[in-house]
């Protein structure tokens, strides 16, 4: 009896099993006619007009040329050959800076552009000690107060195949992530011909695949100058709008966010006692970033997810969030594992690997204005306010805040914020404006019932991140 209840049970799971690779099947046909499950985004604030011209001028037709191009090099993997003219990721590195350099030619000398090289001493994926190459941009705020301030966007321009290590066989890595190489290439070429009161970085790194090296060099080099790097997004594998199961969703993408960070520094520890681990400025970056991100301008959902990446995976993100920056990533809503990481083949009678044909030009064109509108939004206001404090001590319903006055000319003022601890964004928050002034009691609103911020405001109405205050002070 119990034998027979076993051979049923297997023989039921064997037919389970083949059902499954019959719907594998059918999912794949389903793939060459997708169906397209996201719907245009409505609603949301338009972004100002100056920035709606940003977005218009956005070019699925240059993202494509620019992903060719990076294809056209056979493999980019950073352990290929530097040298060769034709194939690898030296004559990639070169093809790049040149298409920097024609950029920064058109923007009358407001764009500068250089390479960042060191070399990287050998690793579990680095055979023997490798040049790394960085190619960085720099469009210099105009505000002198707020010049200091940095915003880093990024791609990676190395690829790999199955195994990480081939240098020979074609890696044309598409999508991861000539996909966010183009992106920032093409914001670099609407952005420059304009101006911000915040400095922009567009950047293109190498040595990702074999352990986030380039960016990590860029950012360990960035905390040694001190320099204020006020938010960074990489841009990786914005490339498809279809999922492996043949589901299309154009009008949507991922933002991941860490949550609590991976190694705390002792303040953001003392955070968590007070339960703002909600609050720091990653999560306000991200909130922030679907706040303006998300309009009929872009048309795009920003979907944050509240992780540092995908579940066993790592970013160019990871190595400015080590470094105490603000840093997130842009991801497609889904991917497909058989277009990613994967040599070239056919496997069943369908293709395989990172190739171009499975790309959505328009799609890319639209995160790269999500990431614009984010850009332009935090490099035309003022910075984050500083040093806000929430007065612990009075055991009164009113909550006491204060915080540093910021140095821009043009600050207009502040708008204090407080919402549920619940909530997960300030879109729904309570909103004062209060002028210029750095403290500010909110009456009759118990102090450990809700999260209270603040952000600054400039003439033009342009309006920073927001600080939360969830350090106690006096
Ligand atoms: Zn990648």
């Amino acid at each position: 009896m119990e034998g027979n209840e076993e051979r049923t049970s297997s023989l039921t799971r064997r037919q389970a099993l083949t059902g499954a690779a019959v719907l594998g099947s059918a999912a794949t046909v389903g793939g060459r006619g997708a169906i397209t499950t996201g719907t245009r985004k409505t609603g949301g604030s338009l972004p100002a007009a100056h920035v709606r011209e940003i977005l218009d001028e956005i070019s699925p037709r240059n993202i494509e040329q620019t992903i060719l191009g990076l294809v056209s090099f056979g493999t980019r993997n950073t352990l290929s050959s530097q040298t060769d003219p034709q194939r690898g990721i030296g004559a990639a590195r070169d093809w790049l800076l040149q298409q920097f350099q024609q950029v920064a030619a058109a923007s009358k000398g407001r764009l500068s552009v250089g390479l960042q090289s060191y070399l990287q001493p050998a690793g579990s994926r680095i055979p023997t000690p490798t040049v790394i190459t960085n190619v960085v941009a720099t469009l210099p705020g105009t505000q002198p107060e707020s010049a200091g301030r940095i915003y880093v966007v990024s791609g990676h321009y190395d690829s790999r195949g199955t195994n990480v290590l081939d240098t020979t066989l074609d890696a044309p890595g598409a999508n991861d992530d000539a996909s966010g190489v183009a992106a920032a290439l093409e914001m670099a070429r609407v952005m420059s011909k304009r101006q911000f009161d915040a400095t922009l970085v567009f950047m293109a790194v190498a040595g990702e695949e074999q352990g986030l090296y380039g960016s990590n060099f860029y950012a360990t080099q960035a905390k040694a100058q001190g320099l204020n790097i006020a938010g960074m997004f990489t841009n990786d594998i914005i490339g498809s709008s279809t999922a492996q199961d043949g589901k299309r969703d154009p009008f949507s993408v991922r933002l991941f966010v860490e949550g609590l960070p991976s190694t705390p520094a002792p303040a953001e520890a003392a955070i968590r006692l007070d339960g703002g681990e909600t609050e720091l400025p990653p999560r306000q970056l991200a909130r922030y970033i679907k706040e303006v991100g998300e309009n009929e301008a872009t048309s795009m959902n920003v979907d944050v997810i509240v992780r540092r990446d995908r579940f066993g995976r790592g970013g160019d993100h990871i190595p400015f969030l080590a470094q105490g920056y603000p840093a997130v990533r842009f991801t497609e809503w889904r991917e497909d594992y058989r277009h990613q990481h994967q040599d070239t083949r056919l496997v069943a009678g369908v293709q395989w690997g990172d190739l171009p044909q499975f790309v959505d030009y328009q799609y890319i064109a639209r995160v790269a204005r999500v990431n614009a509108t984010a850009l332009a939004s935090l490099a035309l206001a003022p910075a984050t306010p500083s040093g806000a404090l929430i007065d612990p001590t009075a055991q009164v319903i009113d909550t006491a805040l204060k915080w540093s006055a910021n140095t821009e000319s043009d600050l207009a003022g502040y708008e204090v914020l407080y919402r549920p601890t619940t909530d997960p964004d300030w879109t729904s928050a309570v909103t004062i404006p209060v002028g210029k002034v750095t403290t500010f009691t909110v009456t009759d609103t118990y102090k450990d019932d809700y999260f209270f911020g603040v952000r600054a405001i400039d003439s033009g109405g342009n309006r920073s991140p927001v600080a939360a205050f969830i350090i106690p002070g006096t």
